[in-house]
């Protein structure tokens, strides 16, 4: 049993992610991506996917970083 950081359920199937260094544990994809996941620069909407890093900041898509100002950002994936 381990009890999950963001919500604190105690579950069986709780998983860890260590990101930088530390341990963090959670119950569910929703509460590690509401503790761990970047929140776009520009719409604030959390980013689970790649993102788009561009000008020392993340974006969701690459029309939010658009809209930011910068140039240059296409939304393809490689
Ligand atoms: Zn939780
Ligand atoms: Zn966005």
């Amino acid at each position: 049993m381990a009890t999950c950081e963001v919500c604190g359920n105690d579950y069986d199937g709780a998983f860890t992610i260590e990101k930088d260094g530390a341990r963090h544990v959670f119950d569910s994809f929703e509460c590690a991506i509401h503790a761990l996941a970047p929140t776009c620069a520009h719409c604030g909407c959390r980013i689970i996917g790649h993102g788009h890093q561009a000008g020392g900041q993340m974006f969701c898509c690459a029309q939010c970083a658009r809209h930011a100002g910068v140039e240059g950002v296409s939304d393809r994936a490689d």
